[in-house]
């Protein structure tokens, strides 16, 4: 795995870019990894809607809760698929809405210095041993590219925006990626 520090692409990731990005504020140093968990329709696994969803084309008929999300404009730097496959929607180098209202150490605004891993999954359902393996595989890299990403600025979303979001939820088995 390697990622180009210029262009933000991770090699072996599928790359479907995303519009639901714009560009760090200047002179942002990337210090922050959020996890997250997506799938639809929520509690589904697999096909093409999260593509959709960060691409702005969810068929608004194929299931009724994509009604209620379809004009939201969101995205995150990577999906981590159940089968361990990584899909990249936005380069590290842009910033990525995951985070939306959002604190870390008093500082607002996450989206800016972080960068957002979605795993395909559910709050309650464990995710699968190669979920892990991969998202073990990714923060070395990260961490060696990005070093202000520290073991203790590693944290879900729910930490960030806490009342308000609640993934990745208590089946994420944070022992699983710190060392
Ligand atoms: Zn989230």
């Amino acid at each position: 795995m390697h990622i180009d520090i210029h262009s933000g692409l991770l090699d072996v990731a599928r790359q479907v870019p995303s519009p639901n990005c714009d560009a760090r504020p200047a002179g942002t140093s990337i210090d922050l990894l959020v996890i997250h968990n997506i799938s639809l329709p929520p509690g589904c696994f697999g096909g093409d809607a999260i593509d959709c969803f960060f691409t702005n084309t969810l068929d608004v008929d194929a299931d009724p809760f994509y009604s209620e999300i379809s004009e939201l404009r969101v995205s995150a730097h990577l999906l981590i698929q159940r089968d361990g496959a990584i899909v990249q929607y936005v380069p590290f180098t842009q910033r990525a809405w995951h985070a939306g209202v959002s604190c870390f150490a008093g500082r607002e605004c996450c989206n800016d210095f972080s960068i957002g891993i979605e795993l395909e999954g559910t709050d309650e359902l464990p995710y699968e041993a190669i979920q892990y393996q991969v998202l073990r595989q990714l923060i070395d890299l990260l961490v060696q590219v990005y070093p202000g990403i520290r073991q203790d600025r590693i944290v879900g979303h729910s930490d960030i925006a806490p009342g308000r979001k609640t993934d990745p939820g208590p089946a994420f088995d944070w022992s699983k990626i710190r060392t």
